[in-house]
């Protein structure tokens, strides 16, 4: 993708009435002494919108450990009180993302609950087994290239079914296709143990594998993402949501 496109791609103005907020928030003094990338992880951790500037003052670290703390803020029941209506409102002129997050559908690892972000924080592309095909790849691309996302988290989780699918070699409909995806994972996982769906720890060891793969494949078959991994301007960063602790592991 050529920078003129990513230009073109581009999302519209910041909405001035975040600046307003964030100034009677912190006030000039502070804004000035804090600098803008600790400024944007203040505007975050406080449950407010990235304005573009304080996005792109962020580093793909510094997104990062903003992900781990509201993790943190899940596991332990300090999430914030987010106002979606305000964030809604703040939003309606562009959007300003810090990451994209590739997860599972599982109706227990919803992204943007277990890392406490609002509307406007991350771009999320969901589908079972968090696998990376082309159309998949097409959006992450825009997150990042286009958009300006400096972060791509890949999450797996515990006891995922499209892993135990997988496994078992389960065919039905359009499903079939999708684990065959994943199948690669479940041989390519070095384990001593039953090699079963109803061993958990198994299952879970390919989880781990299938988010790596993941990770492979979006650096091998993404020419655009690989290139700005290799300039710095975005991480890649695989995951493991843990469905009993409610913790995130970086793997
Ligand atoms: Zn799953």
């Amino acid at each position: 993708m050529s920078e003129r496109s990513v230009r073109r791609c581009s999302v519209a103005d910041p909405d001035p009435r975040r600046r307003t907020l964030l100034r009677s928030l912190l006030g000039v003094s502070v804004t000035a002494t804090l600098g803008g990338a600790l400024l944007a992880a203040t505007q975050l951790a406080r449950g407010q919108t990235l304005t573009r500037e304080q996005r792109d003052q962020l580093t793909p670290e510094q997104v990062l450990a903003l992900l781990k703390r509201g993790n943190e803020r899940f596991r332990t029941g300090q999430m914030h009180p987010h106002d979606y209506l305000a964030q809604k409102r703040a939003t309606l002129g562009g959007q300003y993302p810090a990451a994209a997050i590739l997860s599972c559908i599982d109706s227990r690892a919803p992204a943007e609950i277990i890392l406490d972000t609002g509307i406007g924080d991350t771009f999320n592309a969901r589908v079972a087994g968090n696998i990376a095909n082309d159309d998949l790849l097409g959006s992450l691309e825009f997150a990042c290239a286009a958009s300006g996302a400096k972060l791509i988290l890949v999450m797996g989780h515990t006891a995922c079914g499209a892993i135990k699918g997988a496994i078992d070699g389960v065919q039905l409909g359009h499903l079939t296709e999708l684990l065959e995806r994943i199948k690669p994972a479940v041989g390519a996982t070095a384990y001593s143990g039953e090699r079963s769906s109803k061993n958990a720890a198994f299952v879970d060891a390919v989880a781990g594998t299938n988010v790596r793969r993941t990770i492979e494949q979006i650096r091998v078959q993404s020419s655009v993402l690989a290139g700005l991994e290799q300039d710095g301007k975005i991480r890649i960063v695989g995951s493991m949501y843990h469905l009993k602790g409610g913790r995130v592991e970086l793997l």
